[in-house]
C-alpha cells in the first residue's frame, strides 16, 4: 500500500481489503485461494459458506467452533502483518489488525464491557477503522454487565427457591455460555445444541451442566437454543415455567412482550452506542467505515461528535472499481 493513499475497501465477498499487494478477505462468504482469508468469530453470519481454501487466519477456538458449525475442516495459519486481538464478543472472537503500509483495524463483532467470562476488547491506534454498528444509535445504551449479571442471578435464584423452573432461550454460542457462567452453581440443564457448543467452549469441562432429560426438580434452569426443546422437559416440571432471554435488543420497550418472554435482560455481547463512540475516539483513525446494523446513523454520529470522516461501507453491487483487480478469481 502506498503511504498517504487509502486502501480500497469494499463489501462484496465479506469485506475485501486491497492494499495493492495481497488481497485480504475479512469474514468472506466464500474463501478464496491466494487471498488472506480472515474469520473473526464463529457466528454463522461471519462464517464462510463455500470456497476451496480451508486455511484461514483465525484463533484456535474459532477454528474448532467453525469446523463444528460448518462441517468443514479449517486450519489456522498466520499471515505477515495480520494480528488477531481479543474482541470480547464470544469465545474465540478476534479483531484483525492489518499492517501493510497503513494500519487497518477490522473489529468484527466486538464488546468493550467487562464481563464475567471474557476479556473486553481494547482500542488500538489505527489509520482506517472498519467497525460494526449493531447498536449504533443513541437509544441503545446498556447497563453495566457485571451488575446486570447479579440482577439476573438474583431473579433466577428467587424462582428456583420457589420451585419455579426457568427456561432461557438464547443463542447457543456465546449467550448460552455467558448465562451459564452467570448462573453457575444453580441447577442448570442444557439442550443438545447448547451442550455441543459447551463442550467446545469449555474444553470438555462442562460437567456442571446437565442435559434436559436429567432435570427432576421444579427448581431447575434450562438453557436452550430453541423453544422446541421445551418438549424434552419432564411434563411435571413444565407447567409453571418462566421464559427468559438475554439480548441487547431488550432495552427496546416491547421486546419482552413481542417475544413472549416473562423477562428479557439487556445483557449483550456487543458494544452499546456509547462504547462504540468511545472506542472510535480511542483508536483515533483518520477514516471509519461502518458495517452491520445502524451504519448510517453511527457514521453520522462519528462525524458529528468526533469530527472523524466516516461512512457506511456499501455493498459493491457488481463488477469492480476501475483499475481494481477482481480478487474473487485471484489465482
Ligand atoms: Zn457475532
Ligand atoms: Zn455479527
Amino acid at each position: 500500500m502506498h503511504r498517504g493513499s487509502k486502501p480500497a475497501v469494499v463489501r462484496r465477498n465479506g469485506i475485501e481489503l486491497d492494499t495493492g499487494d495481497v488481497p485480504y478477505l475479512l469474514d468472506p462468504a466464500r474463501t478464496v485461494e491466494g487471498a488472506v482469508n480472515v474469520i473473526s468469530h464463529a457466528h454463522s453470519d461471519h462464517l464462510p459458506r463455500g470456497g476451496r481454501e480451508t486455511r484461514v487466519v483465525s484463533t484456535d477456538k474459532t477454528i474448532e467452533l467453525a469446523s463444528h458449525r460448518t462441517g468443514r475442516r479449517f486450519t489456522g495459519i498466520s499471515a505477515p502483518g495480520v494480528s488477531l486481538l481479543g474482541a470480547g464478543h464470544i469465545p474465540g472472537s478476534a479483531m484483525a489488525l492489518i499492517e501493510d503500509g497503513k494500519r487497518v483495524l477490522y473489529t468484527g463483532d466486538f464488546c468493550t464491557r467487562r464481563k464475567l467470562y471474557l476479556e473486553p476488547a481494547k482500542p488500538v491506534r489505527t489509520d482506517i477503522l472498519i467497525t460494526e454498528a449493531t447498536y449504533g444509535r443513541p437509544e441503545y445504551v446498556f447497563p453495566d454487565a457485571v451488575e446486570l449479571s447479579g440482577v439476573i442471578r438474583d431473579w433466577v435464584s428467587d424462582a428456583v427457591s420457589s420451585s419455579i423452573p426457568v427456561f432461557f432461550v438464547v443463542y447457543p454460542l456465546g449467550k448460552a455460555q455467558e448465562i451459564e457462567t452467570v448462573l453457575r452453581g444453580l441447577p442448570l440443564f442444557a439442550d443438545e445444541d447448547v451442550q455441543a457448543h459447551n463442550r467446545l467452549v469449555f474444553g470438555g469441562c462442562d460437567d456442571w451442566i446437565g442435559s434436559i432429560q436429567e432435570a427432576k426438580d421444579a427448581g431447575s434452569v434450562f438453557i436452550c437454543s430453541s423453544r422446541r426443546s421445551l418438549a424434552a422437559v419432564p411434563g411435571a416440571i413444565r407447567r409453571r415455567l418462566l421464559f427468559a432471554t438475554v439480548s441487547g435488543w431488550a432495552v427496546a420497550p416491547g421486546f419482552k412482550n413481542a417475544g413472549g418472554f416473562d423477562e428479557a435482560f439487556p445483557l449483550s455481547d456487543h458494544c452499546d452506542y456509547n462504547d462504540l463512540i468511545d472506542f472510535v475516539r480511542k483508536c483515533n483513525p483518520s477514516h471509519v467505515y461502518t458495517v452491520h446494523g445502524f451504519t448510517e446513523s453511527l457514521a453520522a454520529s462519528i462525524a458529528d461528535e468526533l469530527g472523524i470522516e466516516a461512512e457506511p461501507l456499501k455493498r459493491h453491487a457488481s463488477g469492480r472499481k476501475r483499475g481494481q483487480r477482481r480478487i474473487d478469481t485471484y489465482p
